[in-house]
C-alpha cells in the first residue's frame, strides 16, 4: 500500500474511532465491491485485493489478483506468435509464474506493452 494512502487510512480511521463510528467502507475501483477502509486491508488506491492481489496471498495468482492476471494473459499469446519454434516449445514448458515474469521483464526492457 502507497504510503500516503496508510497515512489517509489512519487518519480515517483515526476520526472515526473518534466519532465511535464502525470504519468506512469504499466502492472498489475495478468490481465495485465494498472495500474496508482501514490500515488492515489489503486496498491499493481503494481497489480491492480479489482485483489487484495481495502482497498476503498464498498463490501466485492470488497476489496479483484479477486485474494482474488478466493483464499478463492478454499477452500470452502475442508473445508466443511471436517465437520461433523451439523457443514456442520452451515458452509452452514455463508455468504461469515464470510467463508472467518474463512478460513483466520484457515490459521493463521496452520489448512490450
Ligand atoms: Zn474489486
Amino acid at each position: 500500500m502507497k504510503e500516503g494512502n496508510v497515512r489517509e487510512i489512519a487518519l480515517i480511521d483515526a476520526e472515526l474511532a473518534r466519532r465511535g463510528q464502525e470504519t468506512k467502507t469504499v466502492s472498489c475501483g475495478c468490481c465495485g465491491n465494498a472495500v474496508k477502509v482501514s490500515v488492515d486491508t489489503n486496498a491499493e488506491d481503494f481497489y480491492c485485493t480479489r482485483c489487484v492481489g495481495s502482497p498476503r496471498a498464498k498463490t501466485f495468482k492470488g497476489s496479483i489478483g484479477w486485474a494482474g492476471r488478466r493483464f499478463f494473459e492478454a499477452r500470452f499469446p502475442i508473445l508466443r506468435k511471436n517465437l520461433d519454434a523451439p523457443n514456442q516449445a520452451k515458452w509452452d514448458s514455463f508455468d504461469y509464474e515464470k510467463k508472467c515474469r518474463v512478460i513483466g521483464r520484457m515490459i521493463e526492457r521496452g520489448a512490450m506493452i
